[in-house]
């Protein structure tokens, strides 16, 4: 019999596509994603490309304006209703960024992500968006699909935030928080922003007492160089450090750049340089360690 885990990996490399614009929907797009391991349904909080990172690798062209500026929550509800039936009624196995995959992938949603153009937790009213997604969820009797939150996680310290974190654990939440650095120096190097570094590692512990939580990490190569051991030991030191301040880390998302990205001196790692990282990272911290070239 073939190994199910095997065939869905190459099923899932083959649609290389990660549009956030699907035919006239604003705010909500699908995805097949290898980190939700199918398809992930996204939904966009900041179609006017709001920020407070700016990062080396970020492939969000704010050259060009947003579509438009403000989420409007009742459309949010509508497009994924609507996108939720289209998945179930098989029209997203019709649409050609998708008709290779077999149905079992097109059909199941994985999850309802807060991502898109930049940082979800920028909005003022987050919390109503995750009740938003969370009744929608619950009408459509999608009791297995999680609801994501992909943060740089920068904005957990907010009390809405909170609130909405607090939504989504009733209804199948994860948060998926970046940690690209293991120093101040390297962080502002990668992130390029005016967020302390303190303040993310408190915001992702504090996080992490609460519900177990995803670190997502985006390695690459600066310069043609990938990251220093010195900088790849203060990396493991500071997700110990969330371990052993009582925070649960459910696992680490190791990836590194997809394409190319507007910064020349970034570079993609090979599957090799990334597994490599990743099992120095598995043997210091004991963590779950994943890989996603
Ligand atoms: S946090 Fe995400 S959206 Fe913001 S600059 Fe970085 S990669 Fe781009």
């Amino acid at each position: 019999m073939a190994d199910k885990s095997i065939e869905i990996r190459s099923n899932l490399a083959v649609v290389q596509d990660h549009s956030r614009h699907f035919a006239d929907f604003t705010f909500v797009y699908p995805v097949i994603s290898r980190r939700s391991r199918g398809l992930s349904l996204g939904v966009n909080l900041n179609p006017d490309k709001l920020c407070n990172f700016d990062c080396v690798y970020c492939e969000v062209d704010r050259r060009v304006p947003g579509r438009v500026s403000e989420v409007n929550l009742n459309q949010v509800r509508d497009e994924l209703r609507a996108m939720i039936h289209f998945v179930r009624d098989g029209g997203l196995a019709k649409e050609p960024r998708f008709n290779e995959l077999p149905s079992f992938i097109t059909r199941n949603i994985k999850d309802i992500a807060f991502s898109g153009d930049g940082e979800p937790t920028m909005i003022h009213n987050f919390a109503e968006c995750a009740q938003a997604v969370a009744e929608v969820k619950r009408a459509e009797r999608l009791d297995r699909t999680r609801i994501v939150l992909i943060t740089d996680a920068a904005g957990l310290d907010k009390a809405d935030v909170k609130r909405g974190l607090e939504i989504m654990d009733a209804s199948h939440g994860e948060v998926w928080g970046k940690l690209d650095a293991g120093t101040e120096a390297c962080f502002k190097l990668v992130n390029r922003t005016s967020v302390r570094f303190d303040r993310i590692l408190r915001n992702l512990l504090e996080t992490a007492r609460l519900r177990p939580i995803v670190i997502q990490s985006l390695l690459m190569k600066l310069d043609g160089e990938p990251m220093s051991k010195q900088e790849l030991e203060a990396y493991c030191d500071r997700l110990k450090e969330i371990v052993g301040g009582g925070g649960r880390i459910k696992e680490v998302h190791l990836y590194t750049v997809a394409r190319p990205v507007p910064g020349p001196n970034v570079s993609r790692l090979s599957k090799e340089e990334l597994e490599r990282l990743a099992e120095t990272v598995r043997k210091r911290t004991g963590l779950n360690v994943f890989t996603f070239d």
